[in-house]
């Protein structure tokens, strides 16, 4: 028997708490992991509070990230013993994730964790950092150098936009932070922004092509403020588009691609291939400092994932939560 949290659906509504389960209740597949740590990201907030349609089947075990050890395994690619971290693959989505004691995955789904984190530490980096290091990866790939000017990051002090400060930071990019919340100038100074201002300036309906500012864009955030971040983007400049806080919308118009061939760079963490996720997580390793991340996360236990996730959705939360599931 294992603990997990579990959501159902009836006719009266959604339903979430934690529950026992049996092994054999596990879905298929090859590896059986016993998972030490997960984490709450917008998405399971989502899931959790029922706000939006995450889930795709019932009853479902939510958690899109999770970091543990194998268990059992049927697999040639991992024995028993391994330390493991997973992110999302449609776990906590389609199949059963990481908020239990146990789960059961597909091998092609997990990457070793490195060595330099421990679980606890994975899980303060979740979707999220695992994400920031994504676009990160595809500015650079696209061949964004730090002497090309000043990169914006918005949605600046999420789990996404801090992780995505300190990873450019690191690599020696000036960024500047865009942020609704003043009050977080000194902490978003402290993860390495040059300057931060406010998202006021972005998030309204703007010109389809406005002064060039920015060498590059990570947008956490989409609508308007996507579409006056490429509109300030510098020719030959790129924008890698990953959230949608503001909006799902993309109120803008193709003159900053025809005019000033600057390029939109779409970023996936869920489907994203092998190649990628390991590329992100060997960046992820080798430029994060680890006190950064024990300074920006908190720790809930499993029975306390629901009221911390309404809280998420509130937008009442700062840093990362990790969810230690065996608590
Ligand atoms: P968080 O909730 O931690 O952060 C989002 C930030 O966006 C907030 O902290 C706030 O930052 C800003 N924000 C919130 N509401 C608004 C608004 N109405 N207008 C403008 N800015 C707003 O989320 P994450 O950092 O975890 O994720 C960021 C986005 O990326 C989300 O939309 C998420 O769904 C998406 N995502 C996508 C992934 C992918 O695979 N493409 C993977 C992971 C996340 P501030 O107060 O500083 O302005």
């Amino acid at each position: 028997m294992f603990k997990a949290l579990l959501i159902n659906k009836g006719e009266s509504g959604q339903t979430v708490g934690v529950t026992e389960l049996d092994d054999a209740q596990l879905p298929a597949g090859a590896v059986t992991v016993q998972v030490e740590y997960s984490t709450l990201n917008y998405k399971d907030g989502l899931a959790i509070t029922g706000k939006s349609p995450v889930v795709r089947k019932f009853p479902m075990v939510p958690g899109i990230d999770f970091a543990g050890v194998v268990e059992s395994s049927s697999s040639d690619l991992w024995r028993a013993g391994d330390r493991v971290v997973l992110n999302g693959w449609g776990v906590g989505e389609s199949h059963w994730g990481g908020l239990a004691q146990k789960a059961r995955v597909n091998p092609e789904w997990l990457l070793r964790l490195p060595e330099k984190f421990s679980s606890r530490q994975a899980m303060a980096i979740g979707t999220a950092g695992y994400t920031a290091s994504l676009c990160v990866e595809a500015l650079e790939k696209h061949g964004v150098t730090a002497e090309q000017g000043e990169v914006l990051v918005t949605g600046a002090s999420g789990g996404v936009g801090s992780f995505a400060i300190a990873l450019l930071s690191h690599a020696g990019f000036k960024v500047v932070a865009s942020s609704g919340k003043a009050a977080e100038q000194d902490y978003l100074l402290g993860l390495g922004a040059k300057q931060v201002i406010d998202r006021a300036e972005l998030s309204q309906p703007g010109k389809p092509l406005q002064k060039e500012r920015w060498a590059a864009v990570v947008d956490c955030v989409g609508s308007h403020t996507l579409a006056n971040a490429c509109a300030q983007t510098r020719y030959g400049g790129c924008v890698a588009a990953c959230g949608l806080a503001q909006g799902m919308d993309f109120p803008a118009s193709v003159a900053p691609f025809i005019l000033r061939g600057v390029a939109l760079l779409g970023i996936d963490s869920v489907m994203a291939p092998r190649a990628p996720r390991e590329a992100a997580w060997k960046r992820l390793a080798r430029d994060l400092d680890i006190s950064a991340i024990d300074a920006i996360s908190s720790l809930v236990s499993l029975a306390e994932a629901p009221p911390a996730a309404a809280e998420l959705i509130a937008g009442k939360i700062k840093g990362r939560i990790i969810v230690d599931v065996n608590n």
